[in-house]
């Protein structure tokens, strides 16, 4: 959307610090195509997609997915994995779900329509503070703030604000101060003109004071303290994990299950496996492992138990360990290890822990091979499959060895 003509007028010779703002914003900003649509759910999904992520990376994810689901009704009836696979390689697939839950929800309880307002949305399943100012002051030019931690780093340079920024009184604190410098005629320019200057000019690291058009409303440029902001609380170190993954392969198929529908990786499908924290004391001993030790750990790893004797043979033969790779989450560090279990390939389904073949009933869709068989959220899938199946990215360098050898 573009900052109108009317509001440049509005705020000619206007020294404030919105107009100061907005001015630069008609100049500087960058082309971006959700920046071309006054749509709400366009809006939606380009704000979802750039929590956490940089905007070259969205820009095409952002036009796949507005291909493929291009409104409410398109995204509330696809499958979850039908929206976490175009999701694949993005990340954070909460989002994605979260943002599924609420096109069913608007779906079901709002004929498809998106409220119009900021309490409104904050009410639609995968929408939070942030989003719903996002939309409601972009698409409905409701006077809102919209605050994400860009925002809170520059509000707070902007502030000189000594407190840590994560806590619920500077954001009462913010919300107020964006408020009042928030014009009446379109908001949602504010709200863009702000995240855009934090994300071109007030960065991280190295803000470009000289090049900024509001320095002289910016107390923390006017202290010559810019570098004490933001003020953030302690991080908390993230713990690294040793993640033992049990492939089990049968001819091309390999063995997934899905992941439960809460926590890490909510819903994706894996190769099965446990996380052994270091204080398991298990980490740098999984080499000396006893085939009793070895079989205890793949029960905790798929609760199948047709598979028990197959794996107890294998484990008494022992299995070369694959690995380590590293994979880093938000608050977490997989240190990935594998092994590779091969199953005769024509042993009947019900050894395989597939008691009957059951059809995806709506909620899974491969393509046309016939080589998978999917059952109560496992299945058998031929690895030239794979790319259809929402797989978590942390097993990309198990997948890259299956197909080397
Ligand atoms: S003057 Fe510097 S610290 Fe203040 S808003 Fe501009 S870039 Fe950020």
């Amino acid at each position: 959307m573009n900052v109108s003509n009317d509001i440049l007028i509005d705020i000619a010779g206007d020294r404030s610090f919105s107009a100061l703002l907005l001015t630069w914003y008609a100049a500087e900003k960058r082309d971006l195509p959700w920046r071309t649509t006054g749509d709400p759910y366009s809006i939606w999904v380009s704000e979802v997609m750039l929590q956490q992520t940089q905007v070259k990376t969205v820009i095409p994810y952002y036009e796949r997915f507005l291909q493929l689901f291009p409104g409410i009704e398109q995204l509330g009836t696809a499958s979850l994995e039908e929206v976490l696979t175009v999701w694949r390689g993005l990340g954070y697939y909460s989002r994605a779900r979260r943002m599924w839950e609420g096109a069913r929800y608007l779906l079901d309880q709002r004929g498809g329509k998106m409220p119009t307002d900021y309490e409104a949305l904050l009410l639609v399943p995968g929408i939070g503070k942030y989003t719903a100012g996002a939309i409601a002051s972009i698409a409905f030019e409701q006077r809102v703030a919209a605050i994400d931690g860009n925002v809170l780093r520059v509000v707070s340079r902007l502030l000189a604000w000594s407190e840590p920024v994560e806590t619920a009184r500077s954001y009462r604190h913010f919300n107020a101060h964006l408020l009042a410098w928030q014009p009446t005629l379109r908001p949602g320019d504010f709200n863009q003109a702000l995240m855009e200057l934090g994300a071109l000019v007030c960065t991280p690291t190295k803000p470009d004071c000289e090049s900024c058009p509001v320095t002289q409303a910016c107390e923390g440029y006017l202290q010559g303290e810019v570098h004490l902001y933001p003020i953030k609380k302690l991080k908390v170190k993230r713990q690294v994990v040793t993640r033992l993954t049990f492939v089990l392969r049968r001819g091309e198929l390999v063995f997934l299950q899905r992941r439960p529908s809460q926590g890490l990786l909510a819903d994706l499908w894996e190769f099965p496996g446990v996380e052994l924290s270091q204080e398991e004391g298990l980490d740098d001993s999984l080499p000396m492992l006893t085939d009793g030790e070895w079989f205890e750990l793949f029960q905790k790893a798929v609760p199948e138990r047709a598979l028990d004797g197959r794996m107890r043979e294998q484990f008494g033969q022992g299995l070369p360990l694959h690995g380590p790779v590293w994979y880093t989450f938000s608050h977490r560090r997989w240190k990935i290890c594998w092994v590779i279990v091969d199953f005769p390939e024509l042993l009947e389904n019900k050894m395989m822990g597939v008691s009957s073949l059951k059809e995806a009933g709506g909620t899974y869709r491969l393509d046309s091979s016939k080589d998978h068989l999917l059952v109560d959220n496992k299945c058998w899938v031929a690895l030239h499959d794979l790319t259809g199946i929402p797989l978590p990215v942390a097993f990309k360098a198990i997948v890259e060895d299956l197909r080397a050898k």
